[in-house]
């Protein structure tokens, strides 16, 4: 098997890092960087990533829609802004 090496520390990449889905080195490991970051070998975290990939389609549509719920909100919000310009304009004296 052919062993990848870290570019900064020349180090074999053996492990993976979950929070950022990289794969480090020893060396990167102890980075502060990673500091209280999740990591495991890489070949577990080769074949998490696959499993977390299929999990996270269902979530991804879930998002979907509450960005959309956002978009709404944040058109009323601009409505909203609207008619509050609109009465203060009116209420300013001519
Ligand atoms: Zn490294
Ligand atoms: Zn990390």
């Amino acid at each position: 098997m052919l062993e990848e090496k870290c570019i900064t520390h020349g180090e074999v990449l053996k492990l993976f890092c979950l929070d950022d889905f990289e794969v480090l080195c020893c060396v990167c490991h102890t980075s502060k960087k990673h500091q209280g970051h999740q990591v495991c070998p890489m070949e577990e975290g080769a074949q998490d990533l696959r499993a977390e990939l299929k999990t996270d389609l269902i979530p991804l549509k879930k998002n979907l829609r509450r960005l959309y719920e956002a978009k709404q909100e944040c058109d009323d919000t601009t409505v909203h802004i609207k008619v509050s310009i609109n009465t203060q304009i009116h209420k300013e004296p001519a």
